[in-house]
């Protein structure tokens, strides 16, 4: 019977050459210098570039060259336009914002991530009566799924996930609990704090008022 150890034990393979230890390769300085070559090489082309402003766009050019490393956080890759980003709360002309505190989003919300605290607005003020306000009006994005239910809830369009952002690194939990004055200060990806969705304002003269027979 044949000897299992001369027969490979069972085991399958396949003889591999080692590479050939050469006295330049075991003197290790000139593989080494070799290596420094290289280095320096992409160090000064990656430097004109720099200076020159002539680095590719990691996104749209160069990717013949194979690996394209972005230069992150100098350069960043853009999210598709249909990301969910940040919520923010949309503003009326006058800086208010345009939420009603109807809470339909924090009902349609399955991480209950949404706190609010409604207030009517005070006697004399012209929307005193038809609509709320969120007194306080809390996200915890760190609970957030993004699911975008509390945008597609909301009859007012008064919260959006159009910023294009998403958060930043904080080092505590409590960072992440955005409050209304935080959430009204983003901008979509318009720049601007409102919505295209304009609506009839309580004491405008388009407004249907309580008799329900103007028409608008
Ligand atoms: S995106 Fe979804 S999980 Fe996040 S606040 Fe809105 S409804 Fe809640
Ligand atoms: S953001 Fe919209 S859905 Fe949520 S409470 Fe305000 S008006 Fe209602």
């Amino acid at each position: 019977m044949a000897d299992p150890k001369q027969q490979g034990g069972g085991i399958v393979g396949k003889k591999v050459r080692r590479t050939e230890r050469t006295l330049g390769v075991q003197a290790y300085i000139p593989e080494a210098a070799k290596g420094m070559g290289v280095l320096m090489k992409h160090f000064f082309n990656n430097t004109k570039e720099l200076v020159l402003g002539q680095r590719n766009d990691p996104n749209l050019e160069a990717l013949d060259k194979g690996i394209n490393t972005i230069a992150y956080p100098e350069q960043k890759r853009p999210y598709p336009i249909r990301n969910r980003g940040l919520h923010r709360l949309t503003i009326r002309d006058d800086g208010s914002p345009r939420c009603v505190a109807c809470l339909c989003c924090s009902t349609a919300c399955p991480a209950q991530c949404i706190y609010i605290e409604p207030a009517e607005y005070p006697a004399g003020d012209a929307r005193h009566g038809y609509e709320r306000f969120p007194k306080a009006f809390v996200i915890d994005e760190l609970r957030c799924i993004f699911c975008g239910f509390c945008v597609e809830a909301c009859p007012c369009d008064a919260i959006r996930m159009d910023t294009g952002e998403h958060a930043v690194p904080y080092d505590s939990r409590d960072q992440f609990i955005y409050s209304k004055d935080l959430l009204m200060s983003f901008e979509g990806r318009d720049g601007s704090r409102k919505t295209q969705n304009t609506r009839h304002e309580p004491g405008d003269a388009s407004h249907p008022g309580i008799t329900r027979l103007k028409k608008h």
